[in-house]
């Protein structure tokens, strides 16, 4: 969804967005319930924990103290252009700002988080944004409670409106 502004290239060089420590676990996918049960037909052995109406992947702690998504390989994501929204618009984050959508961006993004203001906003602008608010709406699973750490970029209405 981001091929314009972010190349796969740069995306299968770092997996930064696929591992999670324990204090950005609440970043991990939200799955909506189909999704689910075609995740569960790929690969029976994946565990889900629910999350609203919705799931996560049961990421079980590694060695090392991170979790890594099971969907994550060798080559990146098993999952294409198929992964979850979420992952799809990443860096890019929906959250909820006192009562309003907001767009907002991870600053982990090594690539992203660098480019310049202009070029971020022009790629919501292309109508991402609307995308992104209209999943939103449809989901609201997948609103983030708001972080200061996570610049604003767009705001939008007011949620449930
Ligand atoms: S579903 Fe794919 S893109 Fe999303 S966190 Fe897992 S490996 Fe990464």
């Amino acid at each position: 969804m981001l091929k314009d502004i972010l190349s796969p290239s740069d995306c299968a060089k770092c997996r930064v967005c696929c591992v999670f420590d324990h204090y950005d676990l609440w970043e991990s996918p939200i799955i909506p319930d189909e999704m689910k049960k075609s995740l569960s037909e790929l690969d029976p052995e994946l565990e889900f924990i629910p999350r609203n109406d919705s799931w996560v992947f049961n990421m079980n702690g590694s060695d090392d103290g991170l979790y890594y998504c099971p969907m994550l390989t060798d080559n990146g994501c098993r999952l294409g252009d198929s992964k979850p929204f979420d992952c799809r618009i990443w860096p890019y984050r929906v959250m909820d700002f006192r009562g309003r959508f907001v767009i907002t961006i991870a600053s982990i993004c090594p690539v992203m988080y660098k480019k310049p203001l202009n070029a971020l906003i022009a790629e919501l602008d292309s109508g991402l944004a609307d995308t992104i608010f209209a999943e939103a709406e449809n989901n609201p699973d997948i609103i983030k409670e708001y972080d200061n750490g996570y610049p604003i970029l767009k705001v939008g209405g007011y949620i449930g409106e």
